[in-house]
């Protein structure tokens, strides 16, 4: 080790001289820094923390602008790793200011004893790893040389200020200032003419302040934000009182919450709820002034656009009430992003400042910045004289502070080169080619989407319990797989991709920063989920991680999220319900079930009409329903078969989905009931399924469709109806179908195929249940017939065009396949879509989970395409 200016040879004095100088290397001393220093002493691991700034405290210590303060109660903002701690601090307002919450961070620093082991002023400018030895080579700009086996980046998400792109503005010869980095001697406005260039979440907590002091006050604003009263003052005794009463249950509930606070989820979705019910609960949410109850004031609000609006609306209407100037009211309405979308902020007296006289808005959608001049801006139809601008242009948000730093991993390539596409991490904590580095809330963990101090806690401790482990087997090195670390980045996209974030141009997505990749940055799962998750890869070995040892390497390597997010989501619900088996009930009791079940799902999309039927069948009459699309017709029709085992279900039971099918592919859709077993067994679904695609043939004009232009579709066991109805329109020679969509299609009575096996005993349709349902419905001989497995025909050529939806985690999936590729070697046209993630019942729960939407408008194009030109567009 050598040292530069200023800093002490601190070494441990038993090391080996070709032992690392330190266990680990910590760059940043906020709170992330802090704890991390005090678990590592705790374990005995030997560490040197860098930090460029002057003191602890990271955001608390750069960030002093007048009204700096936290916008998550600081009595969540705050440590729980020691009780002690908590009972000798007491926070003196809900929303601390910025010097207590870094007096707070100095406490903690001194409480435990943690200056000794680190060295101020001081920034890490490069990381080596050094492939041969094991270790890493860290370079700070004071000079000093360190090694370390471990080196872990607590560099802060919002700790990399964003270098204002305004022409001129170098020029300007007054005072400059940037909330990130405020003097701390602070900065007397009084008597000033000021500017403030941003309005995020610094701008309008600066603002009100600044204007108070200042002879004049331009705020010059790109993007509107939401903004909601904070109602500081002292901690609301609610608030208190659960923390008080059991403080260890308090905190273990904020641990396991969505966003780090203990927050009951709202039980309704916007629209679920009357126009009173609406408002009273946005007042309600609006009244407490916490960010977590207007953004969770409805359990939509980020995935459904309608109910967003509902929210939008109400803040803007809010802000019409408060500014008087309608003008200056609608610039400061945010409209060009869904409400949370990206950070709301938390103000006090934001709005009601522009009702200043010596306070005024430029919006620069409007005129913007021509240039900064020496004495001021000038836009394009205006020019304005300034003593002092200040800028709240907010941060390069979580990679900024990592990829600055010169990271060089294995094969010479650096950090910044591996995510020059956007960051690519495993769990947010580690990333591939870069044995023995840790992020600390790095990208692809929930961290500026939570309470920050919870994440921070919970990763440190991730980090440690992990380095604890290695020592205690002996591990020199651990590194994600790719297969891993592809599986989180794949995980983490698909819980963006249900919700609205990724619609806004937000420093979620890296927007804000000219030239960064577009890519959703933080874990929008949940802390709850993300914390199972890294338990879960923990518990198992370090499921992802090659970890190389005394004994060589070992991988327990593999995807610890396969699942789509709202999948997941549904069975962690159903699991909760304990609810009985249905192959456990009997056939009535499992029928009811599922008409209860189905009676609280969404009812899926409007139509343009619905139309209840009978028409005759071979055991008497068979009721549908059929749904037309709002076009204008005539239209084309698909003949659909509900799911169910030929046991259950109903076209009731199938109704959002014939919905959601009908609007998407635009055709009428006649939803056929057909006699369940055991009272009618095979043959009779498959007779009647037959039969109806006959009479609806028949019957195509009056039922409003285009002769000619017949398909048909079904869901499980009624794809196997479906695709038996094909097979038998051929032999018949007729009538003429269009297509086939089959859905998770029964193709087969084989029960020992892959999928099977490795689905038995998971995810709804467990195999004991697939058993049920065949024992009710065929006797073992007659199973292998063609028209209950329509795999077995002899022939499967000349079959209508089909499109065959498996799913990834289902038992029909391996029989789906084999029959979308017999089909194909037989020469029908075919298209198999396998749908990752999903389940055998997932994609058609409409309106719950969302990510099955992509496949439904998967099918309903194909259902387009099988119609040809005739469907409008
Ligand atoms: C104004 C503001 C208000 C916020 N309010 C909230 C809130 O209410 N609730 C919430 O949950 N979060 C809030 N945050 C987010 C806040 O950043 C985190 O809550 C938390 O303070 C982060 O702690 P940290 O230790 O991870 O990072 P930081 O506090 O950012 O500390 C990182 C430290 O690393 C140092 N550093 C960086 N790179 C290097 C290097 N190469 N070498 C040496 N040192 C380096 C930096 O100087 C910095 O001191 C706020 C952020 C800002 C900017």
């Amino acid at each position: 080790m050598t040292t530069g200016n200023g800093s002490d040879d601190i070494r441990p004095a038993d090391q080996d001289i070709d032992a690392p100088d330190f266990d680990v290397v910590v760059g940043g001393v906020g709170f992330a820094g802090l704890y991390l220093l005090h678990r590592l002493r705790g374990l005995g691991f030997s560490a040197r923390a860098f930090e460029s700034a002057g003191d602890v405290g990271g955001t608390w210590y750069w960030n002093r602008y007048p009204g700096a303060r936290c916008d998550i109660p600081t009595t969540d903002y705050t440590y729980s790793f020691d009780p002690d701690l908590e009972t000798e601090w007491t926070w003196s307002e809900k929303y601390a200011t910025q010097p207590e919450i870094l007096r707070y961070a100095q406490y903690v620093a001194d409480k435990y004893d943690l200056r000794r082991d680190i060295q101020f002023e001081t920034r890490i400018e490069s990381a080596e790893w050094d492939e041969e030895a094991s270790i890493w080579h860290v370079r700070t700009d004071r000079g000093d040389e360190v090694s370390c086996r471990h080196l872990v980046m607590a560099s802060g998400c919002l700790s990399m200020p964003k270098t204002p792109d305004i022409e001129g503005a170098e020029r300007f010869a007054g005072e400059v200032y940037f909330t990130s980095t405020w003097p701390h001697e602070g900065v007397d406005f009084t008597g000033k003419r000021v500017a403030v260039i941003g309005t995020g979440s610094s701008g309008i907590q600066s603002i009100p302040l600044i204007a108070a002091q200042a002879a004049e006050l331009t705020v010059f604003q790109r993007t509107p934000n939401f903004s909601v009263p904070a109602h500081n003052g002292p901690v609301r005794p609610e608030k208190r009182a659960p923390l008080e009463a059991d403080r260890d249950e308090y905190r273990e509930q904020a641990k396991w919450s969505r966003g780090g606070i203990p927050f009951p989820l709202a039980e309704f979705g916007a629209l679920q709820l009357s126009e009173e019910d609406r408002l009273a609960r946005l007042d309600s949410a609006l009244e407490a002034g916490e960010l977590f109850e207007i953004i969770g004031v409805f359990n939509d609000v980020l995935i459904n656009r309608t109910a967003n609006e509902v929210v939008a609306d109400y803040i803007r209407d809010m802000i019409r009430s408060i500014v008087n100037d309608p003008e200056t009211a609608e610039t400061l309405c945010p409209t060009d992003h869904p409400f949370a979308t990206k950070r709301p902020c938390l103000d006090t007296n934001y709005f009601a400042t522009f009702n200043l006289p010596h306070v005024r808005l430029v919006d620069l959608r409007k005129h913007p910045i021509a240039t900064i001049t020496e004495s001021g801006i000038d836009t394009a139809d205006e020019a304005f004289e300034f003593d002092a601008i200040v800028y709240a242009t907010g941060f390069d948000a979580m990679t900024g502070a990592l990829v600055s730093v010169d990271i060089t991993g294995r094969d010479g390539v650096t950090l910044k080169d591996k995510w020059a596409h956007g960051p690519t991490t495993y769990l947010g904590l580690t990333t591939v080619g870069f044995p023995n580095f840790f992020t600390i809330t790095g990208p692809g963990s929930p961290s500026v989407l939570s309470n920050m101090m919870v994440s921070i806690e919970q990763h440190v401790d991730w980090v440690a319990d992990c380095l604890a482990d290695m020592r205690e087997h002996g591990d020199t090195t651990i590194e994600p797989t790719e297969t891993a670390e592809a599986g989180w980045v794949q995980h983490v996209n698909d819980c963006a991709d249900i919700t609205l974030y990724p619609t806004a141009n937000s420093w979620y997505m890296g927007a804000n920063v000219p030239g960064k990749p577009r890519v959703f940055l933080p874990y929008v799962g949940g802390v709850d989920v993300y914390r199972a998750a890294c338990d879960e890869v923990r518990g198992n070995d370090y499921f992802g991680f090659r970890v190389t040892g005394p004994a060589g390497s070992r991988c327990n390597d593999g995807v610890v999220r396969r699942l789509q997010p709202d999948v997941m989501m549904v069975l962690d619900l159903m699991a909760g319900m304990d609810l009985p088996p249905l192959e456990s009930m009997s056939v009535e009791d499992a029928r009811a079930f599922v008409v209860a079940m189905g009676a609280q799902s969404p009812p899926g999309p409007d139509v343009g009409e619905i139309v209840d039927g009978v028409l005759p069948g071979d055991g008497g009459e068979l009721a549908y329903r059929l749904y037309r699309p709002p076009s204008d017709g005539p239209h084309p029709v698909v003949a659909y078969f509900h799911g169910g085992g030929w046991v259950l279900g109903s076209h009731d039971s199938d109704d959002p989905l014939c919905r959601d099918l009908c609007v998407r592919s635009d055709a009428v859709i006649v939803s056929v009931d057909y006699r369940h077993a055991p009272e009618a067994r095979f043959p009779a679904a498959v007779d009647d399924g037959f039969t109806a695609v006959k009479w609806i043939a028949d019957h195509i004009v009056e039922l409003g469709g285009i002769p000619g232009q017949l398909a048909v579709c079904g869901w499980s066991a009624g794809a196997n109806v479906a695709a038996v109805a094909c097979q038998r329109a051929r032999d018949a020679g007729g009538p003429d179908l269009v297509g086939q969509v089959l859905l998770t299609p029964v193709t087969d009575s084989d029960m020992t195929r892959g999928s099977y096996v490795e689905n038995a005993d998971g995810y709804v349709l467990t195999a004991p249940l697939m058993q049920w349902f065949w024992d009710h419905y065929a006797d073992p001989d007659d199973r292998t017939h063609p028209h209950a497995s329509p795999l077995r025909a002899d022939d499967l050529s000349n079959l209508p065009p089909a499109l065959v939806v498996t799913c990834e985690f289902d038992p029909l999936r391996d029989e789906g396949v084999a029959y979308a590729e017999a089909m194909a070697a037989a020469g029908v046209p075919v298209r198999q879509l396998s749908a990752r993630g999903h389940t055998h019942t997932s994609l058609t729960m409409v309106d719950v989970i969302l990510s099955g939407a992509g496949v439904r408008a998967e099918i309903s194009e194909a259902m387009r395409q099988f119609f040809g030109a005739s469907v409008p567009a």
